[in-house]
């Protein structure tokens, strides 16, 4: 089928068919206001034959076609804004790009040849892109977090940027502003371009949801047209516990791990008979090298001190590596690369922690590659001089296993009331073939919102339509993930019927 020109595609202010009144669009009716459902099955259709091409199939597409098309969830409904959307290069109608966070799989095709429009994100983001993708700094616009800001070239889109609690500088947006235009591929034209009303879509690129979220002023209270939610773990078999107690028990841990340790150390050590020298007893620090050169002759077995090594990818995680390094009061080593884009981040209290001495750190952040046994070894076959043994974590969502027994089918009434169980350090179990040397610890740890947490925040906001931006590759998973939306919509009117407060009672700001 021949696509519909471009000039057919994006009309600005087309006055031809008079909007609908403000009354008629008023209310909950998400096919009148938005999307129908026909033409969002024919909108994720053309997604879906997107989404299933590899980027590498897309060198011959594109030189054929121009480019590949973007999705139509990528690009803000009635407004030319388009959102984590680079791989698709100049988006018909777009005039303003923006970007919720420096994880490759949002910015995928975002590099220094860069020239489409105005990119806009947080500070720590606009540095990451700097540094990590050379992007021209002229096309780089940082935002200020919960501070409203008009975006020029949008006819009057308004954004608040908000933290999204996933990795550093990451964000969700808050859109509000008339619909001016059907920008983007997908060729759906909405009836309210051009029409007073004023829509509110929240963005929500990767985030941990929180009582936070729904708390603040530009969601408490307001209707949100449109919520583009991660579905990450949109399953009733994810229910990892809450990011702030795993990380809590992680420093507890590896506080108690060390003070043992080392204390033993030193009692077996200790030889009354004998006038002891601490200055003497201490290994040679001097002689611990940065190049990554082994320590040979050092006298390992003198070392008392024990190394925690913490896991991370590029970016993200770092809570756990500043809880830890603070419980054991130390400073945090890491390579030259990942302390720049550690410097990237607006963190003054980490940049405090950083030091480039191995050797005057107790806590190392490696690549979370390196927490196994095989290759654990060698890094601190680099450090034994000055360190006896090792602590590792490895923190991330895949570290979880759905216990025994879980109802993968709840009501939406049992998710939200059921009985949370606490984390504790006594929840950490050593992987498989630690030992007392490399003793190293799986952590069930996600920086992307629990089920349960996905749960309480979608009963908590008042939202006319929710849209899935991740696992929406097959029809299958978009149907599961939409029978869970309606589930959560039938949910929120017996609630509001019943006189329930409006959002889900949470234990803590932090978590549900
Ligand atoms: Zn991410």
């Amino acid at each position: 089928m021949p696509r519909p020109s471009l000039s057919s595609r994006v009309h600005l202010h087309s006055f031809s068919k008079p909007p609908p009144s403000e009354s008629s669009s008023r209310g909950p009716n998400a096919f009148s206001l938005l999307m129908s459902s026909r033409k969002e099955n024919e909108a994720w259709k053309l997604a879906e034959v997107d989404l299933a091409k590899p980027e590498s199939a897309m060198g011959k597409a594109r030189r054929r076609e121009g480019r590949r098309k973007a999705p139509f969830y990528k690009v803000m409904q009635g407004m030319p804004v388009a959102v984590d959307a680079f791989r698709y290069g100049k988006i018909p109608g777009v005039t303003a790009y923006f970007l919720t966070h420096a994880h490759s799989d949002h910015y995928t095709n975002l590099s220094s040849k860069w020239k489409n429009g105005p990119i806009y994100c947080s500070r720590t983001t606009a540095n990451l892109i700097k540094l990590m993708l050379q992007v021209d700094p002229k096309w780089v616009h940082p935002l200020e977090v919960d501070k409203p800001f008009i975006i020029p070239g949008t006819g009057g889109v308004e954004v608040t940027v908000l933290e999204a609690n996933h990795c550093p500088g990451s964000s969700l947006f808050l859109f509000k502003g008339k619909q001016t235009v059907n920008a983007g591929d997908s060729g759906f034209n909405s009836p309210y371009v051009g029409s007073t009303k004023v829509f509110r879509y929240l963005h929500c690129g990767d985030f941990r949801a929180s009582p936070r979220h729904v708390l603040h002023p530009t969601i408490k209270g307001h209707k949100l047209d449109i919520v583009y939610l991660d579905t990450t773990y949109l399953n009733a078999k994810y229910c990892f516990p809450p990011q702030k107690q795993v990380i809590e028990a992680c420093a507890e841990l590896a506080r108690t791990l060390v003070n043992r340790g080392e204390s033993a150390s030193l009692e077996e050590t200790f030889d009354p008979g004998f006038p002891t020298n601490d200055e003497e007893d201490k290994p040679d620090l001097n002689l611990l090298e940065d190049d990554g050169k082994s320590l040979e002759g050092v006298g390992a077995s003198e070392a008392k001190r024990i190394l925690v090594a913490v896991g991370t990818y590029s970016i993200g995680k770092e809570r756990i590596v500043k809880a830890v390094a603070k419980a054991l009061n130390s400073k945090v080593y890491c390579d030259g690369r990942k302390r720049d884009i550690l410097l990237c981040q607006d963190d003054p209290d980490l940049h405090d922690m950083l030091t480039s001495d191995p050797k005057e750190a107790q806590v190392h952040l490696v690549p979370l590659q390196t927490i196994n046994l095989e290759r654990i070894e060698p890094y601190f076959t680099r450090f034994r001089g000055s360190f006896s043994s090792v602590v590792g974590f490895r923190p991330t969502g895949w570290t979880y296993s759905t216990p025994a027994g879980t109802d993968l089918f709840p009501s939406v009434g049992q998710v939200i009331s059921r009985p949370q169980k606490t984390f504790t350090s006594s929840s950490l179990n050593p992987m498989r073939n630690s030992n007392a040397k490399y003793r190293l610890y799986g952590v069930p740890y996600s920086e992307h919102s629990s089920f349960h947490e996905l749960t309480c925040f979608a009963l908590s906001v008042d939202v006319v339509k929710i849209i899935a931006t991740v696992n929406v590759g097959s029809a299958k998973s978009r149907g599961m993930m939409n029978k869970w939306f309606e589930k959560w919509e039938a949910e929120r009117k017996k609630r509001a019927k019943e006189g329930k407060p409006s959002i889900v009672p949470y234990r803590c700001l932090d978590y549900w």
